[in-house]
């Protein structure tokens, strides 16, 4: 145990592919996501779903893990709003 991986959370237990979808959720979550509307503030993801932006405090709801998901751009588009705007 003298050195300690990302994936060292889970250590051998699991499996390896759900050890590696967690490793995605983990690269997801640290990533940094600029605001949808004013475009240059950074999203803070605040609970699950939920994010704000650190400048202007704009919040929405979001994926769990990312504010912006396959699923939400659908939505979004069949309820007539643009993305980004
Ligand atoms: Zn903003």
């Amino acid at each position: 145990m003298a050195r300690r991986k990302l994936s060292g959370a889970l250590g051998v237990k699991y499996g390896f592919s759900l050890r590696e979808r967690y490793m995605q959720v983990l690269k997801k979550r640290r990533a940094i996501y600029n605001c949808p509307r004013c475009g240059t503030g950074f999203l803070k993801r605040i609970s699950v779903g939920v994010w704000s932006c650190r400048k202007c405090e704009y919040t929405f709801a979001g994926g769990a893990y990312e504010p912006f998901t396959k699923v939400g751009e659908a939505a979004a588009r069949a309820a007539g709003v643009k993305s980004g705007q």
